[in-house]
This record gives C-alpha cells, structure tokens and sequence, in this order.
C-alpha cells in the first residue's frame, strides 16, 4: 500500500537530528521524497543517507540560502509539496542578562528563519496553487518562564505568522500550519533530561508522564502535511502529552481547589 505521503517532495529544515530526523524518518516510512535542510553539513548527510533522502547545506536566517534550497529541489525534483520550517535553536539567559546578541541570534534562526521558509516556499507553492507548510512552534509560545524570553518570543511569533501565512495563503491552495512539542528526547533537552530532579519535574507537569520522542513529532507532521488535513489551516497543534495542562506553578493548589469547590 502507498505511503501517506507518497508522491510528495517535502523539505525538512533542521533535519539533521532531533526532531527534525524524526520527522524526516517518518516522511520517508510514508514514501515522501526528503531533502534535509541543515547548518550541519555532515550530520544532515548521515541522517539523509539513513532514509535514503538528499541533504541541502541550509542557513535559514539567510535568504538567499533559503531560495537557494528551493530553487535547488524543485530543479532537480520538478516540484516541492511540503516545506517543514523546524530549525531552531534555544538561547536561554535570565532575563535581565540577555544580550542583544543572543536575544537577534534566537529570533534571526527561530523567527526570520520561518518567515523565510514559509515567504520563499508560499511563493512557489502559489504559483503552482498548492502546497503545505509546517511549522515548529513550542509550549513555551503559550507560557511565561524566566529564562525563555527571547525564545518564547520567537515561537510566539511562530504561532503568529502560521496565522498570517495561512491568512494569505489560502486563497492559492496552500495550507499553513504548526506543531507545538512539548518537551521531547533530544539535545535540546539533554540538560534537563541529565538532572534527575529537572527531568521528574518535567515528568510530573505532564499529563501522559513522559517526555515526548522525535516520532511523536514525526505522527503529527505526517498529519498535518498529508492529504488527510485538507481542510486544516492555520493551526497549532501542541503535541505535549498535556503539559499546557498543568504548567502552572500554583496549578496543584488550584486543582485541590477547584475540586473542593466542586464536591
Ligand atoms: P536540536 O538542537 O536537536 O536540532 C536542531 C537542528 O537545527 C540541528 O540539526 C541544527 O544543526 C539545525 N539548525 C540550527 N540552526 C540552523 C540554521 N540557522 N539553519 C539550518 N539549520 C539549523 O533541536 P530540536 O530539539 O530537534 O528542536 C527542533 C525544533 O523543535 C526547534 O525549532 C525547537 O525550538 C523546537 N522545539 C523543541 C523542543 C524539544 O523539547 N526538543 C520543544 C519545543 C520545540
């Protein structure tokens, strides 16, 4: 039987490893055509030989990087139907110590990189009426934390922009959308996963008890960028196993209660 994704060419930005592998895995179990669009040159080419994909040396804050891959896979492929704008990087400081710097590096990958994925790959997609685009947001979009600011910020405007690209796309065919992951097995979160207490904490303030895995991303993006989405636009879906929830720090005192209030 065809994969789910068969006879689509799809890019996955930061799909060298961490959730961005997952989802190129994922893509290629359902038949998609992978170009895994990374900085990491020799990463993005083992995890592309593991799929039997291509990789594509990508910065996506540069635009002309950026046009560069689309051009590139549409000349050699004849076509593009997916572009997953996943790249990002984290950037924590405490708020009254971030830089300037490192506050214009987090939102020149996480924000201006998806702003250039979704402009580039929209504006192919609406000349040839239609295409998909998913986009990496996070939890932390949705939820304050001392330490996040310039990422938060950045996955913010993530949810707002899959807004307007959706807002502005629709008419051509091309759907926009975005994944929300919790908190998810990979480097990103090695720190945390490291600190037995960090990670219990983590465990605790989410409803399925687990950190999320790279597949777990990989099921939803197959979703969202397959035919089976059709008629979804312009949404986020968190895939968190039910932290938003929970994550409040007084969330525990409100639950008992709530449930006082309610017996
Ligand atoms: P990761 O650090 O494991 O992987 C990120 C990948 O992006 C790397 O391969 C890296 O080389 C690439 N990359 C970084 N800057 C780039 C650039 N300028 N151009 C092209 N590629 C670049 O991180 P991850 O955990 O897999 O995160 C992937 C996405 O998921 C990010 O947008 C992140 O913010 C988001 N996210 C992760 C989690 C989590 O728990 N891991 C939770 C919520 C959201």
């Amino acid at each position: 039987m065809a994969g789910r994704l068969n006879g689509k060419v799809a890019i996955v930005t930061g799909g060298a490893r961490g959730l961005g592998r997952g989802i190129a895995q994922r893509f290629a179990a359902e038949d998609a055509r992978v170009v895994i669009a990374d900085i990491a040159e020799a990463a993005a080419a083992d995890a592309a030989a593991a799929i039997d994909g291509e990789s594509v040396v990508c910065d996506v804050s540069e635009r002309a990087s950026v046009q560069a891959l689309v051009d590139r896979v549409v000349a050699k492929h004849g076509q593009l139907d997916v572009m997953v704008a996943n790249a990002g990087i984290a950037g924590g400081a405490p708020f009254l110590e971030l830089s300037d710097e490192l506050w214009d590096s987090v939102i020149a990958v996480n924000l201006r990189g998806v702003f250039l994925c979704n402009q580039i790959a929209g504006r192919y997609f609406a000349g040839r009426g239609g295409g998909a685009i998913v986009n990496t947001a996070s939890i932390l979009s949705a939820r304050a934390n001392p330490t996040t600011a310039a990422y938060s910020a950045s996955k913010a405007g993530v949810v707002s922009l899959t807004h307007s690209a959706a807002a502005a796309l629709g008419q051509f065919g091309v759907r926009v959308n975005a994944i929300g992951p919790g908190y998810i097995e990979t480097q990103m979160t090695e720190g945390i996963r490291a600190d037995p207490a960090m990670a219990q904490s983590v465990r605790d303030a989410t409803v399925l008890g687990r950190f999320g895995t790279p597949t777990d991303i990989g099921d939803a993006a197959v979703f969202l960028a397959s035919d089976e989405a059709a008629y979804i636009t312009g949404q986020v879906l968190f895939v968190d196993g039910g932290w938003l929830l929970h994550r409040n720090p007084r969330g525990e005192q409100m639950q008992r209660a709530t449930t006082t209030a309610l017996r």
